[in-house]
């Protein structure tokens, strides 16, 4: 099947499998794409549609749940997706090696297969000529004031970049040139390999006998169903994972939350703006050690840039209007679990002062970098804070083990919700390294 080509159901042809993967996202996709290929038989649900109209703010709109406001009690946005291939659908195509902190801190080393992964999706820096020049501008101003900026590895094949250029902030809407890995890629080898897709199925419940999992019920269309397997593995991301464990038993899902947050801090800048860069193509991780903060340039879609532009203010929206010549500097936090996920799927999450201080730390050096970079002192914003990457909801050492299995055997989880702390950096290379890794303890052939 090609890249672009719509991923079809096979509807319900067998009750029985070896295993069920319940979510497509990157943790879902690649325990069902490895253990396809080792010749187990999957069936791999999806509560989302194969919507396929990317790069459109409709199809940004209905992929994100809440068309993008769905909101933590407290009022914190956080980003989640329901669609073949989850968040990666919508996300920046950035890579990062899992933090050391997982082995040394919690007994998981995901190096070799970390390393497997980034071979496999041919993860690389930028060559010079594709960084951007209002990104080169800012990491080359960045570094003449000190600060050490660099290109970021990237999941972008960049033969595919038409005219130099790739989808650059639009990307968020969904990549329609083709340069960017999803997990929907991982979804269609998986198909490739026999796993069975049903989309716009979902997992309702988890089926228990004497303590073991069984099975899964699922809802579809207005119909319910059943399906059994020896194994399931939960990858239905950090908000959902929770309550299907909370339904299945496990009351200790959904104690404590992380979500990265996110600020985006924009100036208007006299030399153009970065909306057609890549995303995220220069980054600096000199405060990640020391303060739990990275930076990176980034620039939302026009509508989302105008709207945070005007909620930030008069003088900020007249500024979002000047689109074109925007430039963005993201800033990313390590925050402290907080908060909740009950039963109902609702969450509760607030920033802690801890979380706010490094914010306001990172904002300042955001916008010590755009004045130096000639962006107007009156032109600076930055937009409403945002979890782009909500997880730490079901976490190795409480919730599962170090295989990722819970107290249910033979039910797992493999998503974001089983980091144990915010991992503060591209989360995907370290979700399939955590599902590869998986599928070597089911098929009895790789260590874990
Ligand atoms: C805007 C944005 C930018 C990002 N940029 C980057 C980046 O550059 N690099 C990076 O590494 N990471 C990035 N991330 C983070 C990354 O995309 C996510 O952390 C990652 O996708 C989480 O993977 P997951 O497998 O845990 O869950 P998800 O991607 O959330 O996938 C879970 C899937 O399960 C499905 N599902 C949920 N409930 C059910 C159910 N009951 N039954 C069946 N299916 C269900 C959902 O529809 C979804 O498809 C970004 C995220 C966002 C939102």
């Amino acid at each position: 099947m090609k890249k672009g080509q719509k991923l079809k159901d096979n509807r319900t042809v067998r009750k029985e499998y070896q295993v069920i993967v319940i979510g497509s996202g990157p943790g879902g996709a690649t325990v069902a794409k490895e253990l396809s290929r080792a010749g187990k038989s999957v069936l791999l649900l999806e509560k989302g549609k194969d919507h396929q109209n990317l790069g459109t703010y409709p199809g940004a709109f209905a992929m994100l749940d809440k068309g993008g406001f769905f909101k933590s009690r407290e009022g914190l946005t956080l980003l989640k997706a329901t669609t073949t291939g989850g968040a990666t659908t919508v996300y920046s195509g950035s890579a990062a090696m899992p933090p050391e902190w997982l082995k040394a801190r919690h007994g998981v080393d995901l190096t070799r297969f970390a390393q497997e992964a980034w071979t496999e999706l041919k993860v690389g820096v930028l060559p010079d000529h594709l960084i951007g020049d209002a990104s080169r501008r800012i990491m080359d101003t960045a570094n003449a004031m000190g600060y050490a900026w660099e290109p970021s590895p990237k999941i972008l094949d960049t033969r595919k970049f038409k005219n130099g250029k790739c989808c650059g902030a639009n990307t968020s809407l969904g990549c329609t040139c083709g340069a960017k890995w999803t997990a929907r890629d991982y979804i269609r080898e998986a198909v490739g390999y026999g796993t069975r897709l049903l989309s716009e199925t979902e997992c309702t419940g988890i089926v228990t006998e004497n303590g073991r999992a069984v099975g899964v019920e699922t809802l579809s269309g207005g119909v319910s169903d059943r399906f059994y397997a020896e194994t399931v593995v939960l990858s239905a991301g950090g908000i959902p994972s929770p309550v299907l464990l909370k339904k299945a038993g496990i009351e200790e899902a959904g104690a404590g939350c992380v979500i990265d947050p996110t600020v985006l801090v924009y100036g208007e800048s006299p030399h153009g703006g970065s909306s057609t860069d890549p995303l995220v193509s220069v980054v600096t991780w000199e405060f990640y050690e020391s303060h739990g903060i990275r930076l990176g340039t980034l620039i939302d879609p026009w509508l989302m840039t105008v709207f945070n532009g005007v909620k930030a203010g008069v003088r900020s929206g007249i500024s979002a209007m000047k689109y074109r010549n925007l430039v963005g500097i993201l800033v990313k936090i390590k925050d402290e679990p907080a908060g909740w996920v009950n039963g109902e799927g609702q969450v509760s999450k607030a920033l802690t002062d801890s979380d706010i201080q490094k914010i306001t730390m990172g904002r300042g050096i955001a916008e010590d970098i755009l004045r130096a970079s000639g962006c107007r002192e009156k032109s600076l914003f930055a937009s409403p804070v945002k979890g782009a990457h909500p997880s730490g909801t079901c976490p190795i050492g409480r919730v599962v083990n170090r295989n990722l299995e819970t107290a249910i055997a033979n039910l797992y989880v493999c998503d974001a919700s089983v980091f144990p702390e915010a991992l503060d950096r591209p989360t995907v290379i370290t979700l399939i390294a955590l599902g590869k890794r998986l599928a070597g303890h089911l098929t009895g052939g790789g260590d874990s």
